[in-house]
């Protein structure tokens, strides 16, 4: 069997081997992928004589024949799962005029231009951010999805899960139906009838937090499905819905999902405060999802200085014992203007903003498969083979340069790549180029 080069690959192909390759934690290894999963270690013979140079298979031809791969040079990453994401809002800035501000800002321009879209705008947008996702080694998306104005309340839902088929076995999507404090409970139960995975909600923006956290566990809990709600998304200390989350969902049977997103009021409560909400956080099984991009776009506008960062206190919540997972949450729409879908940002945030080191950084951001009850995939004997291929030699490296060659596998097939081709003159050629 020749052995493949990694930029040679292309979707479809089967990988048998992947030798000398890097795994996040700094090892080489060699690692066999036999029916979805990784088998063992290669066993080393004279693998690397020939090399296939060039493409690999035309899309259409049989790509069964599963390939070896020499990938000295190349670091295999766990997938990534983006654990907070508005799939039916993508792409609505340009749409809405540009808009900039703070949530509340984002919250209303949302409310006055969500309402004019239409069914087939909102799948088309939610299946461009599933591809942009996958091409970037995300095969894993639990989205919020509103009850859109005007018109069908569950429009939005229903392009979601028209989007969510067309990338079954690619992206993994689970779809959390939003409600606000005006919703009929009766379209509530629609939602879920229709195939939504769990219940949403804001507290943080009701008159009565509270109240909205027990409405959201009791449709949950008549369901059998679990929650995932936005909780405290404001810098205001007062704000810690995230107990009474604990709290409300404390006795629930391991099954059930109970996940707090943002928690940015974490990042200002005297250290007291902080432990106990922690700690009702850990003993209720509530897993936190960070979004730091968002975050750090939609707070501090009224901060003219001294600037919060917004983000939740990460190193805490992991020694709590707390499953710390995060989200790029919005794409290009008036809560973030410049998302893309990337969890190497996300990552790279958690590293610049939130203090993390950055193999801790992907493990956060890999750790949402957990969460959503994937096996594992960190190239261990038994895990998913699933990983993203990076030209890189180090996480670090990775992030830094913001790893613009990816390989997306899943179940040891190739399912996505991007590559980025720059060109520059030989450096005895430029003195010619300078002006
Ligand atoms: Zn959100």
């Amino acid at each position: 069997m020749p052995v493949t080069l990694p930029q040679d690959l292309l979707p479809g192909q089967l990988i048998a081997r992947l030798d000398d390759v890097t795994l996040a934690d700094g090892a080489t290894a060699g690692i066999r992928f036999v029916d979805g999963r990784v088998a063992g270690p290669v066993i080393t013979g004279a693998a690397h004589t020939t090399r296939l140079v060039g493409r690999l298979a035309e899309p259409d031809e049989a790509t069964d024949v599963a390939a070896d791969i020499d990938a000295a040079g190349w670091l295999l990453l766990p997938p990534a799962a983006d654990m907070h994401a508005h799939i039916d809002k993508a792409y609505t800035w340009s749409l809405f005029g540009e808009p900039e501000g703070s949530l509340d800002d984002a919250v209303a321009c949302w409310q006055q231009h969500g309402a004019a879209l239409r069914e087939e705008q909102i799948a088309e947008h939610a299946r461009r951010q599933l591809d942009a996702a996958l091409r970037a080694g995300v095969t894993a998306v639990r989205t919020h999805v509103n009850y859109h104005e005007g018109g069908d309340p569950l429009r939005g839902l229903r392009a979601v899960l028209e989007a969510r088929d067309d990338y079954r076995g690619l992206v993994d999507v689970q779809i959390v139906a939003m409600h606000g404090q005006l919703t009929d409970d009766a379209i509530i139960r629609d939602a879920i009838a229709l195939g939504a995975d769990l219940i949403g909600a804001a507290p943080h923006l009701s008159d009565d937090p509270r109240g909205e956290i027990h409405r959201a566990a009791a449709f949950a809990e008549s369901a059998g499905i679990g929650i995932d709600l936005h909780t405290d998304e404001t810098l205001d200390p007062q704000s810690l819905d995230l107990i009474d989350l604990a709290r409300r969902t404390v006795d629930w049977p391991a099954h059930m999902t109970r996940s707090a997103g943002h928690c940015v009021s974490l990042a200002v409560q005297p250290p007291a405060r902080l432990a106990a909400a922690l700690d009702a956080a850990a003993e209720a099984h509530v897993s936190i999802i960070a979004n730091p991009l968002t975050n750090l776009y939609l707070q501090g506008w009224d901060h003219p200085r001294a600037m919060p960062r917004a983000l939740p206190p990460l190193a805490a919540i992991l020694d709590a014992g707390i499953v710390l997972a995060a989200g790029g949450d919005n794409v290009q729409d008036p809560f973030n203007p410049l998302g893309n879908g990337d969890m190497v940002d996300v990552a790279v945030a958690l590293v610049l903003a939130g203090h993390l080191p950055p193999r801790r950084a992907w493990q956060v951001v890999a750790a949402g498969r957990k969460v959503l009850g994937l096996p594992p995939a960190t190239g261990a004997i038994g895990d998913a083979a699933d990983g993203v291929l990076v030209r890189a030699a180090s996480v670090g490296e990775a992030l830094a340069e913001r790893a613009p060659d990816r390989i997306v596998i899943r179940g040891g097939r190739v399912v996505a790549t991007r590559s980025t081709h720059t060109t520059a003159a030989p450096l005895r050629e430029r003195s010619e180029l300078r002006i």
